[in-house]
């Protein structure tokens, strides 16, 4: 789970992170008080679910309020299109006003999961902004790594040897041995999956600072704070995957025209290769996991057909605990509800698969039904090809 920049900075501050001093706002006339409060002289950022803002407007510095309003209001409602956020952008509708601090230097540090080692890394580099992923590929002797032991934690010689790392000396280098000790004990408090800070600034001023903030809470861990369901922004997340989130259905979008409906990750992992290896593109990873209901069963088809770049579907199910009848229902009554005429591929296969087989041909669907996933992976790539020929 994803949160806005000026909710890490919040998390921040609560566990002793130095952050600039800023204000969420609305509206542009918000923006222009807050910035008036600050002095005039403010930095206004664009609150989306994304990075790379700076590079594409979304980090202005404004000299003065009425500036700050003008500044907003060309801001607010616009969709800003950074690396992070895919062709069609995300709409801002919060601007964290912040004061204008002067940089110094400007540093990479985060923590997140390595899996290749199944443990917390954390990541650090003297050469930090609006560049870092310039950096990781053209000078990876620049980044500097630490695994993290489990059992003895992160320590506080290893934090000092990545502070001295970063060039800090005397009492930044012990800021920073501190913060980096605060932000570890966050990870773990907050069951945080990543925490990112890009910049670590020191001020002309000569302080420590958090200038950005990314957190990412473990999705398995959400269960335990209850808290963070007042953090989502629902503004910034694609309504297919809300929807998904509330039907507990896994729906990833991806980039193909083929939508995927299956049960259990690695039997969609399967199909998305096999897929793949027929020359079909998926359009979405869809797991309805282990034992769907028909209604979840419908609620996860119809997901699939509201996606746009849908243009067949391929349903690949094991119906072990599940009974292959009530995925057919399921399936028909989600295709019934929006006019389905897209043609459907269904590979299903466990208890009652004849009385489900029988349901779907009986429907009057454009659906074939087959008994290997082969079979079904390279029939849903001709079906296609058939349609739009
Ligand atoms: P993003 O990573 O999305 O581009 P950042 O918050 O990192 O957004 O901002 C981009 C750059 O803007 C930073 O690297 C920093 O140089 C500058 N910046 C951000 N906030 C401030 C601020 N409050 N004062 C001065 N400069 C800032
Ligand atoms: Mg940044």
């Amino acid at each position: 789970m994803n949160i806005h920049e000026y909710q890490a900075k919040e998390i921040f501050s609560a566990f002793d992170i130095p952050v600039p001093r800023g204000r969420v706002t609305l509206t542009a006339d918000q923006v222009e008080r807050a910035a008036k409060m600050m002095g005039g002289h403010c930095v206004i950022k664009a609150q989306i679910y994304a990075g790379g803002r700076g590079k594409a407007g979304g980090v202005q510095v404004v000299h003065h309020p009425e500036q700050a309003h003008e500044a907003a209001k060309e801001m607010f409602g616009k969709r800003l299109i950074t690396p992070q956020t895919g062709p069609e952008g995300l709409k801002v509708r919060r601007i964290l006003v912040e004061e204008a601090v002067g940089i110094a230097r400007e540093f990479y540090l985060s923590i997140t999961l390595d899996r290749a080692t199944s443990r917390y890394c954390l990541i650090a580099s003297a050469d930090g902004g609006v560049d870092i992923e310039e950096t990781a590929v053209k000078h990876p002797e620049k980044i500097l790594k630490l695994t993290i032991d489990p059992f003895t934690g992160l320590r506080s010689h290893q934090a000092r040897r990545i502070a001295l790392g970063l060039g800090l000396k005397g009492s930044l280098c012990e800021d920073c041995v501190q913060l980096i000790l605060n932000l570890y004990r966050m990870l773990l408090e907050k069951d945080c999956s990543l925490v990112e800070i890009n910049p670590l600034v020191v001020t002309k001023a000569g302080w420590l600072l958090a200038m950005d903030g990314k957190i990412n809470f473990d999705d398995n861990a959400l269960f335990r704070h209850w808290e963070y369901h007042d953090l989502q922004d629902y503004s910034q997340m694609d309504p297919l995957e809300i929807n998904a989130g509330k039907f507990d259905l896994s729906y990833i979008k991806l980039t193909g025209n083929i939508g995927c409906m299956v049960n259990g990750a690695g039997l969609a992992m399967a199909t998305l290769d096999v897929l793949k290896e027929n020359g079909g593109e998926p359009a979405n990873f869809l797991d309805v996991g282990g034992g769907a209901t028909r209604e979840k069963v419908a609620e996860a088809f119809k997901i699939i057909l509201q996606d746009r770049d849908v243009r067949g579907v391929f349903v690949n199910i094991f119906g072990g605990i599940m009974r292959c009848d009530v995925i057919a229902q399921g399936i028909i009554e989600a295709a019934a509800e929006f006019h389905c005429t897209l043609p459907i591929m269904v590979r299903m296969d466990g208890s009652q698969v004849e009385e489900g087989k029988q349901l779907l041909l009986e429907s009057g669907l454009n659906v074939r039904c087959v008994d290997t996933l082969g079979d079904g992976a390279a029939g849903i790539v001709k079906m296609l090809a058939q349609a739009e020929a």
